[in-house]
């Protein structure tokens, strides 16, 4: 007699495979999509822009990222990974969806959050069975509560749902290292289906899970990339008055980093901080705490600093040039920070305008960053120039600045350096060098906060 198999019973995510949809395929989404595969998990990522998916589809990252286009072609080929054009079909076939599209700064400061509203629409429009809707992106607090409102509003049956709150903490530079080491994972939720969900999608994390309802997950992002800002800010208040005075801020900041309670990171003085995430979570918050009425005072204080920054590192060119036009100014670095390609807030951004305004004749050069500073400022010989390499940038220059703290930039050659320029004049943006040694080399050389 033939054994029939019992009819398999319908598992709940909680119990089957989780299939992951990730919605965005950014900075964030791209590195979260690869490394959610790399865990072992089935992932669809899905994007608006259709290049960025057939590129992700051919293995190539749009961004570059240290270790993501490696693990990207890896979990394709293993078959963990895959990318669709089409959003709702993403939805339909997903399981869980991690929300990772941008949540970029309005004019008055708030957080844009129309990405989030019209992707929880295309969810609530497509909410065929139970989805777990993950907020990856950085969002105010209170957040969820408007996607539960948006997809109950605009939802054609009475599926259930659940929002849960992720917060990523991913550096750029070094975002795959970080995903799958992680300090902590933060997981807002407020039913225990999607807290299970969860706690087996990060299985290999679990002692470093912190769990929490929504809105401290959502406020932790926020005040977390805003306790950093602060950091930075300070340090480079008091490199303001390390400069009227004899103190050296590098001293001082490892004195002070040598306390347990204040630890050395974000005490680096310099342009500041810049990318697609200070800048607008400080002032995100502002407007949170200015709606909820808390005055985030502190913080306004702490973005007029790190503005001030500019102003000040220009003073030091005119310094050394006291007239800038027509002259080269070598630019080293215009990526927000090193080991990227993402120029979002970048310090070279508003240093470029200002010596433009100068009409000084500018030489670019960016290991990474120069195909997207070439969208924002074309090339216009004699004008701006991009470069082929540091050297070439400085080759007959008055002055070279350094922009961003590449590790090509500390390794620089600097009798080179100096051979070919017009003037060995350096204003080093990012204390890269040793003053004394530059300066024992013949060179001019301005830091920030240093004699
Ligand atoms: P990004 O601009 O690189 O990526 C967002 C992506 O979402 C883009 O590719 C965009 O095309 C896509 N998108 C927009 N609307 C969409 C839609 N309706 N459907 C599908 N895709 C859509 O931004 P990012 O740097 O990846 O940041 C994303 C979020 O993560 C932001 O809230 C940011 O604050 C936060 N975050 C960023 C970082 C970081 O270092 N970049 C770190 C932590 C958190």
């Amino acid at each position: 007699m033939r054994q029939t198999k019992p009819s398999p019973k319908k598992s709940s995510p909680e119990e089957e495979k989780i299939k992951i949809g990730v919605i965005g395929t950014g900075y964030v989404g791209l590195v979260t999509a690869v490394c959610l595969a790399e865990l072992g998990h089935q992932v669809i990522g899905t994007d608006v822009v259709r290049e960025k998916i057939d590129l992700a589809l051919a293995g190539k990252p749009h961004i570059y990222e240290p270790g993501l286009e490696e693990l990207l072609k890896k979990n394709l080929k293993k078959g963990h990974l895959n990318f669709y054009h089409d959003l709702d079909k993403t939805i339909r076939e997903a399981d869980v969806l991690f929300v990772c599209v941008s949540t970029p700064q309005l004019p008055d400061g708030r957080a844009d959050m129309s990405y989030v509203e019209g992707v929880s629409r295309r969810i609530a429009e497509n909410l065929n069975a139970y989805k777990l809707i993950v907020e990856k992106s950085t969002v105010p607090v209170r957040t969820s509560a408007w996607i539960k409102r948006v997809i109950n509003l605009y939802r054609h049956n009475d599926q259930d749902f659940d929002v849960a709150s992720n917060p990523e903490f991913l550096r750029e530079g070094s975002a795959v290292h970080d995903f799958l080491h992680p300090d902590r994972i933060i997981i807002g939720v407020e039913s225990k289906r999607a807290e299970k969900i969860l706690r087996k999608i990060y299985a290999r994390f679990t002692e470093k899970l912190l769990v929490t309802n929504i809105d401290t997950a959502e406020l932790i992002k926020h005040a977390s990339n805003s306790f950093l800002a602060m950091k930075i800010s300070f340090i480079n208040l008091i490199s303001e008055l390390c400069e009227k005075t004899e103190a050296d801020v590098e001293l001082v900041a490892r004195g002070m980093g040598l306390d347990p309670r204040i630890g050395p990171q974000f005490l680096r003085a310099g342009l500041g901080y810049g990318g697609s995430c200070f800048p607008k979570d400080v002032r995100a918050l502002i407007h949170i705490g200015e709606e909820m009425g808390v005055d985030f005072g502190l913080l306004k204080e702490v973005d007029r600093i790190n503005l001030r920054r500019i102003r000040i590192f220009v003073d030091k060119i005119k310094q050394a040039l006291w007239i800038l036009r027509d002259k080269k100014i070598a630019l080293l670095g215009l990526s927000f920070k090193p080991e990227t390609d993402d120029i979002r807030n970048a310090p070279s951004i508003a240093i470029i305008g200002e010596l433009q305004k100068e009409r000084a004749y500018l030489r670019l050069y960016d290991p990474q960053a120069m195909e997207n500073m070439k969208k924002l400022f074309p090339e216009k010989e004699p004008e701006l120039v991009y470069c082929q390499s540091p050297y070439q940038a400085l080759e007959g220059a008055n002055a070279g600045l350094i922009i961003t703290e590449w590790p090509e930039f500390v390794d620089l050659d600097l009798n080179r350096v100096k051979s070919i320029m017009s003037n060995p004049i350096l204003i080093d943006g990012r204390n890269i060098f040793d003053p004394a040694k530059v300066r024992a080399l013949g060179f001019e050389y301005y830091s920030m906060g240093r004699k």
